[in-house]
């Protein structure tokens, strides 16, 4: 992975040792070396290049639960680039746009179901997987009964509301035997990956400390956050929403899970948007080798991805670290800054076919239904840390 365009790595690196920062910047920008273009995810390269794609005839049908603004904007419109996943179904409570989005992507109208006639989707053997994108208090109810279908699961994060809902859909993958994964999308995205593999090889030095902020304004116009404010289809906040990214993220930097935690909570008063969920959670852990992590959740402050990593010989920032695209992955040392060029994925393409082709050799998913336990686990006692203001040995 890091082999990739080593060359005009280089020349970055050597660029910012020279210590010609912004007169380089102007430069190079200009020949186009340390300026990025503006991609999109659709120029985004392929999902995997290594890895034919399977014949259509070959690849699992998926079925889609919720065509709100994530799954039609972000997922549906990576099947095109899936190796081993197809879209053969969808599920609405909105018949006109299911047909639309049908029409646009070539699923047969037959495949359309809605949330009463759900369960006889059982009997569609062109659907494997179902993949449940519905607000968080409906992630539960719904990968159950895919289980209890016979189908395979993939849920968004969060994974459910608390750890009793979390484990019965765990319980439900195990009786009907199906995989469950949940759609932990930065695991499986180039320049996360790179970020694990510098922080966990020791070439940052022994790990010290991870910073991580995750936040972003909530807007009450975008009926795609009005159910984020609602207490019971949201489960919690920002930290439900955005600031699992930051928790996430120092469980997969490091490898590790935390023994500690401590944490404050504020939303400012009189915001209507923060009756039933919190506004800001800050949040501390410590993990056993010693490091520890220190992370903002907010749904109050400008859009903010950003994870840094400090170990002994250098520090790595990832800024953005968790978009859908255009990440950037800085590694600063006492003799200069390097800048590294990893080519982008698109990461959802990677996470659907990595489901994919757990099924297809009936192997774990990488992030299994333990994975997203694990994470609203921790939330509760996060929460817990900032309402009794102790700190909370997990
Ligand atoms: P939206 O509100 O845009 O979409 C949710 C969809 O769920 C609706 O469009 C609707 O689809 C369906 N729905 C069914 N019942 C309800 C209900 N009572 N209230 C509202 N919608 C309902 O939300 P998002 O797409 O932003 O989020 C959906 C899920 O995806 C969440 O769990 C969120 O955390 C996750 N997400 C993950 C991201 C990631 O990067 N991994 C990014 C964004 C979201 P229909 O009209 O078809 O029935």
């Amino acid at each position: 992975m890091f082999d990739i365009l080593k060359s005009e790595l280089t020349r970055r690196t050597l660029l910012y040792k020279a210590g010609f920062g912004f007169m380089a910047l102007g430069v190079a920008g200009a020949v186009g070396t340390i300026l990025r273009p503006m991609r999109t995810l659709a120029q985004a390269g392929p999902a995997s290049t290594k890895e034919p794609p399977l014949p259509p005839d070959k690849k699992l049908g998926w079925a889609i639960v919720g065509l709100g603004k994530f799954a039609t904007q972000q997922i549906i419109p990576s099947f095109g680039e899936c190796k081993r996943s197809k879209l053969v179904a969808l599920v609405s409570g909105d018949r006109a746009k299911a047909e639309q989005y049908a029409q646009q992507y070539g699923v047969n109208p037959k495949n359309i179901y809605n949330y009463q006639n759900f369960d006889s989707i059982r009997n569609n053997p062109e659907v494997d997987v179902i993949y449940i994108i519905l607000p968080n208090g409906l992630h539960a109810e719904y990968s159950i009964r895919a289980a209890q279908a016979g189908k395979h699961i993939m849920c968004e994060k969060p994974m459910a509301i608390n750890v009793e809902e979390c484990q019965a859909m765990i319980n439900a993958a195990k009786k009907s035997d199906r995989k469950l994964m949940i759609a932990y999308r930065a695991q499986y995205e180039p320049y996360n990956l790179a970020a694990i593999e510098l922080a966990q090889s020791g070439k940052l030095g022994k790990l010290k400390a991870i910073v991580s902020d995750h936040g972003r304004n909530l807007d009450p116009k975008d009926p795609a956050d009005r159910w984020r404010a609602n207490k019971k289809l949201a489960g919690g906040g920002s930290l439900y929403d955005i600031g699992i990214y930051a928790l996430n993220a120092t469980r997969y930097i490091t490898g590790e899970e935390p023994q500690e935690i401590s944490a404050m909570m504020y939303s400012t008063p009189g915001d209507p948007r923060f009756g039933e969920v919190e506004e800001n959670v800050n949040f501390m852990l410590r993990f056993p080798s010693g490091v520890l992590a220190n992370c903002t959740s907010s749904y109050g402050y400008a859009d903010t991805k950003r994870i840094q990593v400090f170990g002994a010989d250098a520090t790595l920032e990832l800024d953005p670290a968790t978009d859908y695209y255009q990440h950037r992955l800085t590694i600063k040392r006492k003799d200069g800054n390097e800048e590294r060029n990893i080519e982008e994925k698109n990461q959802f393409a990677l996470e659907i076919d990595h489901l994919s082709e757990s099924i297809i050799q009936n192997k774990q998913p990488k992030t299994p239904g333990e994975e997203g336990l694990q994470d609203v686990r921790l939330m509760q006692l996060i929460y817990e840390a900032a309402r009794t203001g102790k700190t909370i040995k997990v």
